[in-house]
């Protein structure tokens, strides 16, 4: 979460390219970060791709792992991850599962840069997620993705890393 794991050129030579025009919300509207975004409509599913692509790209650009849709201002249970050189388009997201154990490390969040925060998270877990077309898999995540995992889907449910720590960090 910290450090920039992206190679971006995989990721933007292998996809369409699509011009991003969302920008991560920071001061222009703070409120849609802290409220819990809704489920996806999968019936308007190449919207819901285009957008899933959009976010990528913005995440990318900035050089993070993963990126909710709340964080561009977009209310939809929605958020994009890329982690050991693997793309994920997480909707309607949810973890059926996880370990009892939990590990501590520092996490950043695009929209809070320069932040870093101190965070408990399930060492693995099963997530359950959809793709543009409302298909659902599961996966069982550890490392870097079920951490990413987690702090995005806190995300879409109004939580930021400031809450599960409960203070600030520089
Ligand atoms: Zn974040």
């Amino acid at each position: 979460m910290v450090e920039c794991l992206l190679a971006k050129q995989n990721v933007v030579g292998s996809s369409p390219i699509i011009r991003s025009k969302k920008y991560i919300i920071m001061e222009l509207d703070p409120v849609v970060l802290y409220q819990k975004c809704q489920p996806t409509n999968f019936s308007k599913s190449l919207a819901n791709l285009r957008l899933a692509q959009r976010m990528v790209q913005t995440m990318i650009r900035e050089q993070g792992v993963g990126l909710a849709a709340n964080q561009v201002g977009v209310d939809i249970r929605l958020f994009v991850m890329y982690v050991d050189g693997e793309l994920f388009h997480c909707f309607d997201p949810e973890i059926i599962d996880h370990s009892i154990d939990q590990i501590m490390s520092r996490e950043g969040c695009l929209s809070f840069p320069s932040e870093q925060c101190e965070i408990p998270r399930y060492r693995t877990i099963r997530a359950r997620y959809a793709n543009a077309n409302g298909h659902f898999q599961e996966r069982d995540l550890s490392g870097l993705a079920a951490r990413c995992f987690q702090h995005e889907l806190d995300h879409l449910n109004g939580i930021t890393m400031h809450e599960r720590q409960g203070a600030r960090s520089a």
